[in-house]
């Protein structure tokens, strides 16, 4: 008792005779840490809300693709439009030539057979951002609706003899999956041996099409995307894929059938130079506006 009387008291004293500069030094270094510490939580929350608002300002650049490919009528048009083409591009074709050759057709999943537009739909109502976790629990319900004309086409063709081999690049993991939405739609040819997704190799579909071309004659192929039909449009620069384009400018609605897709896709990832994860909101905005020709 007597030490703590002692002891106590040494303290008080030692704090009522304390230089009053000493008092302001301990009050200002308690005060700067509390600042410091306020400062990283504002700009710890700053950068959230920046990468918030960036993200959202992404996701609202998807809204009216996304409504364009849900509510406008143009869009199914559009898609019947690329099919009654390919129909009659089928029709075309001798049927004793079907009797005589294998005779095969080509064609992508997404945006081309099956409608994905529900996942961007979900992340915009959501207010999130694009990612694998988001697209593979998407594809883990087999619940993509068919594009349509696509599953009348596919019909047509195999019906007129005509071997169907679905190239994506959908991961290899989501095989089953993607075979169960293809039964589920009822098109042809959905079995093992006939869907080719993307395997640990390359996003390139060309070693896929160069298999399918090695034991079949492939009469057309279809796409969104301008992989889908050949590797000379892989990586290429907005000047390039239109120099390539053109190039080959007879064969669209011919050899290749092409669907609409304003949603994504490789003429997005040209817009930044197929760099867009490198690149900040603001980075990617200031390239997209470089790109828009005005007059
Ligand atoms: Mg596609």
């Amino acid at each position: 008792m007597e030490n703590f009387v002692s002891n106590s008291y040494v303290d008080d004293h030692y704090n009522n005779n304390m230089g009053l500069r000493q008092q302001y030094q301990i009050i200002t270094n308690f005060s700067n840490q509390l600042n410091v510490l306020y400062m990283r939580s504002i700009i710890v929350s700053l950068l959230l809300l920046s990468c918030l608002i960036a993200s959202a300002q992404e996701q609202s650049l998807k809204v009216f693709p996304v409504l364009y490919q849900q509510t406008a009528a143009e869009y199914r048009a559009l898609c019947y439009q690329a099919f009654n083409m390919a129909t009659l591009r089928l029709d075309e074709i001798p049927k004793k030539k079907f009797r005589k050759q294998k005779l095969a057709i080509i064609t992508d999943l997404d945006e081309t057979v099956l409608d994905n537009s529900y996942v961007e739909a979900q992340l915009i109502k959501d207010g999130k951002e694009f990612s694998g976790a988001t697209w593979n629990n998407w594809v883990s319900k087999s619940s993509a609706t068919a594009v349509p004309g696509a599953v009348e086409f596919f019909k047509a063709a195999k019906r007129r003899g005509a071997t169907i081999f679905y190239i994506s690049n959908r991961d290899s993991s989501a095989l089953q999956t993607t075979l169960a939405n293809l039964v589920k739609l009822g098109l042809p040819d959905a079995d093992l041996a006939h869907i080719m997704l993307q395997g640990k190799s390359t996003a390139s579909k060309e070693a896929r099409r160069q298999a399918v071309e090695a034991q079949y004659k492939v009469i057309m192929l279809l796409g969104d995307n301008l992989i889908d039909f050949m590797n000379v449009f892989e990586r290429g620069s907005v000047d390039e894929r239109f120099a390539q384009t053109d190039q080959r400018k007879e064969e669209w609605g011919k050899k290749f059938i092409v669907l609409p897709n304003s949603i994504y896709g490789e003429w997005e990832n040209a817009l930044y130079n197929y760099e867009r994860g490198k690149l900040t909101e603001a980075q990617r905005d200031a390239m997209r506006k470089a790109l828009l020709k005005g007059y």
